[in-house]
């Protein structure tokens, strides 16, 4: 794709980079055919060669973006199957990201608008105002019938966001799981040392998830710790195009791993949310304009491994087959377009006795995507309910995913039990049976 950026324009680093983005893109189409948006909504606009014209557009012509780029830039999951189709290899995630930002800080939201994305970027980073948000949602969740209905409108109104939210708040809290700054030694000769990602959502809304890795790692010689002063990825503020916010929590983050690495030894940095795990792994890229950071966020970005590659280098000791056990794979957008990680979890699933099935269409996103399912209610739920048809037709006795955000997603149109893939591993190599009642996201 030819562009007209001045020579002052691409002095910017950041529109150095887009001009070598939009220059790769061949305007092929290809990618409309697994967009999400394109294919349920068949917009052009919708699709991402349609929103890559718009974003050449804003940052060509340098003018603030205007309601309709917001709208169709805002219906973007950034599920990254596009990135997966392109035969190009554009890299629409750092052009997306870059409109994103661009968009927070030149476009003036509607003041409910902004002030539910305000909330959203305080509190889901933050697990103790976020565990208290979930429990007055869950006290709040009996009025929501009592609202009236929501006008069907192109970008949904405050009304219907908040039915959203009060609908993803679950019937019941764990306890939460251990503190940051928590070791636990390897069981028998230590063959290893990571660090677990806390996580922030998902430290509240299933501490298990965490717990089984801990279990499984250092019962297979792995020590594990919590690394103290640790926060969120800032993957939930990124996507809202708070790059400040974001930023800072990237800085941190690489600060107190960079510490433990040096003071301790750590082989991998290990990630049990594949939404936290692509940007953890492009934290080299979002500070490399950062002269103090941009050497050492490279090395950390180089040592975060979604946990499922860690397994995928220590040979996992089986202790019962579960060939009874039919297990739905879903493929989180975040580990198969983001991290191009695809085969490799359902192999460990194989390998260790369960019966693996994929999932028709399983290019689509299911609709959680960060934030997206409370901000576009309506294209989140069809996509819900399109991954869920497509999950039925396999049969599953349980559903497998790798990320959080995919996981109460689906749980809340299924009475299938949805697990996370290390529960499983965990429960072949002698841990607990995951998907019981009572075990969270019901
Ligand atoms: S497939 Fe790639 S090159 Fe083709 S239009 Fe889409 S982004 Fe551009
Ligand atoms: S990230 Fe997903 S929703 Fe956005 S343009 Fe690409 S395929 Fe479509």
């Amino acid at each position: 794709m030819k562009t007209e950026f001045s020579l002052a324009q691409l002095a910017d680093p950041d529109i150095a980079e887009a001009d070598k983005i939009l220059r790769a893109c061949v305007h092929c189409g290809f990618c409309t055919a697994t967009c999400p948006t394109y294919v349920l909504l068949g917009d052009e606009l919708d699709s991402p060669r349609g929103r890559i014209y718009l974003i050449k557009e804003m940052l060509e012509k340098d003018r603030p973006p205007t309601p309709e780029v917001v709208k169709h830039i805002d219906r973007c999951l950034s599920c990254l199957a596009c990135m997966t189709t392109c035969p190009s290899g554009v890299n629409y995630m750092h052009l997306v990201d870059q409109a994103r930002v661009r968009i927070e800080r030149d476009f003036s939201r509607p003041f409910a608008e902004r002030a539910l994305r305000a909330v959203l970027a305080l509190v889901l980073p933050r697990p103790g105002l976020f565990r208290a948000s979930m429990i007055m949602a869950r006290l709040g969740r009996p009025f929501a019938a009592l609202l009236p209905a929501p006008k069907t409108t192109a970008t949904p109104g405050l009304l219907r966001r908040i039915k959203a939210m009060l609908a993803l708040a679950p019937n019941s809290l764990p306890a939460p799981g251990p503190a940051g700054g928590s070791v636990f030694p390897a069981a028998g000769v230590r063959r290893g040392r990571v660090a677990l990602l806390q996580g922030c959502a998902q430290q509240v809304l299933a501490p298990r998830i965490n717990q089984a890795a801990i279990n499984l790692l250092t019962r297979h010689g792995i020590e594990v710790v919590l690394v103290k002063d640790e926060q969120c990825c800032g993957a939930l503020t990124h996507h809202l195009g708070r790059d400040d916010d974001a930023l800072a929590r990237a800085r941190a983050n690489v600060t107190v791993w960079q510490r433990e690495a040096e003071q301790n030894g750590l082989d991998a940095i290990l990630v049990t949310t594949s939404g936290c795990g692509t940007v953890i792994k492009d934290y080299g890229f979002m500070l490399r304009e950062d002269r103090d950071f941009a050497g050492s966020a490279a090395q950390i970005s180089a040592l975060a491994k979604d946990i499922t590659e860690f397994l995928g280098g220590i040979d996992l000791n089986p202790s019962s087959q579960k060939n009874d056990v039919t297990v739905a794979y879903h493929s989180a957008c975040s580990l198969q377009h983001g991290q191009k990680i695809t085969q490799l979890p359902k192999e460990l699933l194989s390998k260790n006795g369960f019966v693996v099935k994929d999932v028709p269409e399983s290019h689509l996103c299911c609709g959680s995507a960060g934030t997206y399912n409370i901000l576009q209610p309506d294209i989140a739920s069809r996509l819900r309910d399109r991954k869920i048809a497509n999950i039925a037709t396999v049969k599953p006795d349980m559903i497998a995913a790798g990320n959080i955000g995919c996981m109460v997603q689906i749980a809340g149109g299924t009475s299938v039990p949805v697990v996370h893939t290390i529960e499983l591993l965990d429960w072949a190599t002698g841990g607990p049976r995951p998907g019981l009642a009572g075990s969270g996201l019901d």
